[in-house]
Formats: structure tokens, sequence, C-alpha cells
């Protein structure tokens, strides 16, 4: 039996950190053996919010293709590719444009809010995001799109889309489901959501001495100002890197020590430190090879991109003929 499709995007932001391993990654190399998954580089997407910024794109799409396979992304199961190489993408998302009613765009959550927030945001190109969006899964006909429960929505307006398309001209669009799968939110260094904006980020190869420093300078419990004050592990960002990082055995001790007073902060870092260079050391080694020969990436892409693009011209030549476009 032909195994579901998956799909799945990230905008190129370039190297990776912990918390998009945690958030996504780590749930796509899980994903790979059992569906059909097709990952690709969401530059479109970047630029509907970045659209001044075009400087460093191609280095931020390489550099992240780079830390997907360094993490374990299998070219051989899964199919990678660059959105910005599939011209089908945009064509779809204009048919579809042409009967999708505005209002369901205007009404997403975040809309207004962002735009309120930026009125650099008040474009088209933003506007009509979530449509791009339905366009780069239907035109994979993908069963599954991975989401955290934030942009649920979106998969919902891709369902809406694709029934409104079957209804109007031809049931050709299965209507995706969303796949709410286990992932982690890793806090950043400061407890605040792991963000580079934030500059509270442990990149995926960030190299051992980072690492050890970052973690080192975290802040910790504030009313643990010396040595022998009792803290409470629940005020404390370290604590909550160890929810993801530590057994229950390190943490029944960390709990005891900080309440106690019995272990200082430094002793408490050094297993979070040991955890995440252990998680790290196999991520650097791939890249290294990777880095080290840049063609292997470029083609990995190619080839991904090639096989992309076979499904989603089969799509739009339906789409063509069920809209009296096969002229
Ligand atoms: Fe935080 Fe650990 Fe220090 Fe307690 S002992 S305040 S959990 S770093």
């Amino acid at each position: 039996m032909p195994r579901q499709r998956v799909l799945s995007g990230m905008r190129p932001t370039g190297a990776l950190h912990l918390g998009h391993y945690h958030g996504a990654l780590k749930n796509w190399v899980r994903l790979q053996s059992s569906y059909d998954c097709f990952f690709f580089v969401a530059d479109w997407h970047a630029l509907t919010t970045h659209y001044q910024h075009r400087e460093g794109l191609e280095q931020s799409v390489y550099d992240m293709v780079v830390d997907w396979l360094a993490a374990g992304v299998d070219p051989e199961q899964a199919t990678l590719f660059i959105q910005s190489r599939m011209p089908e993408h945009a064509e779809l998302f204009t048919l579809l444009a042409m009967s999708t009613p505005s209002s369901w765009l205007e009404r997403m959550p975040s809309y207004k809010d962002m735009v309120a927030e930026n009125r650099e945001l008040a474009t088209y190109g933003f506007l009509g995001y979530p449509l791009l969006q339905a366009a780069d899964i239907l035109i994979y006909k993908a069963g599954f799109v991975p989401v955290g429960e934030d942009q649920a929505p979106h998969v919902e307006v891709t369902r809406e889309v694709a029934r409104r398309f079957n209804h109007l001209y031809a049931p050709l669009l299965p209507e995706p489901q969303a796949l709410l799968t286990e992932t982690s939110r890793l806090p950043g260094l400061d407890g605040r959501k792991m963000s580079k904006t934030y500059g509270n980020a442990i990149a995926m190869r960030d190299a051992p001495e980072v690492v050890a420093d970052k973690v080192r300078r975290m802040p910790t419990d504030p009313q643990r100002v010396r040595r022998q004050d009792p803290g409470d592990p629940t005020q404390c960002p370290v604590w909550a890197l160890h929810q993801v990082y530590a057994d229950s055995d390190t943490r029944a001790w960390i709990d005891a020590g900080c309440r106690s007073a019995g272990i200082g902060c430094l002793d408490c870092k050094q297993p979070l430190i040991d955890a995440i260079q252990r998680e790290q050391a196999p991520w650097r080694e791939r890249a290294d090879e990777l880095l080290a020969d840049p063609k292997k990436v470029h083609w990995i892409v190619e080839v991904g991109t090639e096989r992309a693009r076979a499904v989603a011209r089969k799509t739009l030549k339906e789409v063509r003929v069920a809209m009296g476009l096969a002229y």
C-alpha cells in the first residue's frame, strides 16, 4: 500500500537552533520512515514578511538544509525541495485565488493583529500567505500536515479551499488533515521561547565550548542569590531545559538539591551541558561532511525538486482540465 503523504515546510532562517530541532525536525525524522514526506524550504513565505531582506537568503536556505540533513532527515526517504524553484505552486495559488473569498484570508487569526502592529505587512502577499500555503499542500495532494496547535486554522482554510474547488470544478483535491504530533516547545536561555531574534538560542551546530559557556551564563531562580540559598526549580529557566534533556533520576536529584541548597547552580547545569553536547555530536559529524562537499547538498535539493515537480505537474494538469484551461 502506498504511504500517505505528509507535507511540511520551514522558512529559511539560516542555521537552526535546538528549538527548531525539538519543535519540528525531530518529528520530521520520525515521520519520514512511516510517511511519504515532502519537506520544503518555504522561501516565498519568508518574503511575505521579510520582503526587504534579500541579502543572505541563499546562504540561509543552504545552512538550513545542512541542518536538516545533519539532524537525520534522509533524502533517500524524504523529498527535499525549495519552494521558489517550483513555479507550479504559484500557478495553483493564482488559480485557487479566483474562487477564494478574501474574507477567508482576512479573518485568519493574527492577520489583523500583525498588520495593526506592523503596517509594512499590509501587503497582498502577506494577506495571501495562507492561500499560498494551501497551494503548497494541495499541489501534492498531501494527506497530512504536521502542525502545532496555533497553525491548525491554516490547515482548516486549506480544507475549505479544497472543498470549494472540488464543489465548483471536480473532486480532485483531497482535504488534508492536521497531524498533531508530540513536539517539545523548547525554552531559550532566558526562559522565553527560543528564538534567534531574542538572542537566547543555542544553535544546533554551536561548538561544545560555546554551548558550555551559554549554559553557564544562564540566569537561574532570582531568589537563589548565594550558593547557600535554597531555590525553586519552577522559577528557573535551567529547570525548563532539564524537562527536555534530563532523565527522571537527574530531575529528582536537581529538585531535591536545589530546594535544599545541596547543589550549586553550576552543578545543576553540568548534566544539561553534557546532554546537549551528546545530542549535537552526530549532527556536527554529518554537517562537517556536508560542508566539505557543498555540491552534494545542492544535488540533494536538485533531485528532490525534480521529484516534487513531477507530482506538482500532474496535479496542475488535472486542475487545468477541470477549470477548462486545457488548450
Ligand atoms: Fe536553577 Fe538548578 Fe540553580 Fe535550582 S540549582 S536555581 S534549578 S540552576
